[in-house]
C-alpha cells in the first residue's frame, strides 16, 4: 500500500468573521476532505461540519463491514470510491435532514472535495467549488470541475479563467450539499504515484491565486506544514476575502 503524509490548515482571513470551512484527516483510512460551508449567521460552520462527519464516519463504516448499501452501486468503480459517493450523498440529507429539525438553519448548504485512497488508486469526488489538485513532475493540475456558474460561462466560452475569477458573480454555486433533493456527485479514479502531491482547498484560495501561483509555492517548498502556511499566508497578504482552507497529500 502507498503511505501518504498529509497536512492541512483551516483560517478564518481577513474579513469574515466565523470560519465556515472545515477539514478532515482520516490517516487510518487514508481519507481527505474539505468543506466550505454557506448560509446566514454562523450556519455555513454547522452545515460543513456536518457534511465532514457524516462522511468520515459512513467510510469508516463502509470499508470495514458488509452492510446494506444505501444507494445504486456502480460497477465501473471500485467500492471505496463508491464509499466515497455514498458517503457524500448521505452526507447531503444528513444537511437536510438537520434543516427539516431546525427552520432556522434553512439555506445552509456546503460544499464538499474529498480524496480516499486505497492501494495505488484515489477516489476524488466533490460538489461545488471546492478544488482538488494534483502536482506531478512539476505541473500542477486542477482535477476538479467547479460547480459554478462562473466555470460554466468558462466552459461555454463566455468567460476566460481570469475574468471568472474576479467576477462579481464567482460565489454563485450551482451545486451544495443542501440544496436540492437529489444532488449530483462528480467521482473519478485516479492512478497515484509515488512523490505525487495533492491539495484540496476551499475558494479561498483559488480566488486569491491563480493555479500558477500556487504551482510556484508547492514546487519551491518540501515541508507540507510550510506549504500549507505559506499558501494561507498569501491569500491573507491579498485580502484574504474569505476563510481559506489548504490540505496537502504526498504520496510517499
Ligand atoms: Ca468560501
Amino acid at each position: 500500500m502507498l503511505q501518504v503524509k498529509a497536512c492541512g490548515l483551516s483560517d478564518v482571513g481577513m474579513i469574515r468573521i466565523h470560519n465556515e470551512d472545515c477539514f478532515e484527516i482520516d490517516a487510518q483510512r487514508q481519507l481527505f476532505v474539505v468543506a466550505d460551508g454557506m448560509g446566514g449567521h454562523s450556519h455555513g460552520e454547522i452545515a460543513s461540519r456536518i457534511a465532514v462527519e457524516s462522511i468520515r464516519e459512513f467510510v469508516d463504516r463502509a470499508l470495514d463491514q458488509d452492510q446494506t448499501w444505501p444507494f445504486a452501486y456502480e460497477a465501473n468503480f471500485q467500492h471505496h470510491s463508491n464509499a466515497l459517493k455514498s458517503a457524500i450523498r448521505l452526507a447531503h440529507n444528513s444537511v437536510l435532514t438537520a434543516i427539516q429539525r431546525d427552520v432556522s438553519l434553512h439555506g445552509m448548504g456546503t460544499t464538499v472535495a474529498s480524496f480516499l485512497l486505497s492501494r495505488d488508486t484515489a477516489a476524488v469526488a466533490h460538489v461545488g467549488d471546492s478544488r482538488v489538485y494534483r502536482l506531478r513532475e512539476g505541473v500542477l493540475e486542477c482535477l476538479t470541475q467547479d460547480h459554478t456558474w462562473v466555470n460554466e460561462q468558462v466552459l461555454a466560452g463566455f468567460l476566460s479563467e481570469d475574468q471568472a475569477r474576479t467576477h462579481p458573480l464567482k460565489n454563485v454555486v450551482t451545486r451544495a450539499l443542501g440544496g436540492d433533493a437529489e444532488i449530483d456527485v462528480d467521482l473519478q479514479e485516479i492512478d497515484v504515484e509515488p512523490g505525487d502531491l495533492y491539495l484540496l482547498c476551499s475558494d479561498g484560495l483559488t480566488t486569491m491565486l491563480r493555479d500558477s501561483e500556487i504551482q510556484g509555492l508547492v514546487t519551491e517548498h518540501r515541508s507540507l506544514d510550510k506549504i500549507c502556511r505559506l499558501l494561507v499566508q498569501e491569500a491573507n497578504s491579498r485580502g484574504g476575502l474569505d476563510n481559506v482552507t489548504v490540505l496537502m497529500v504526498r504520496v510517499v
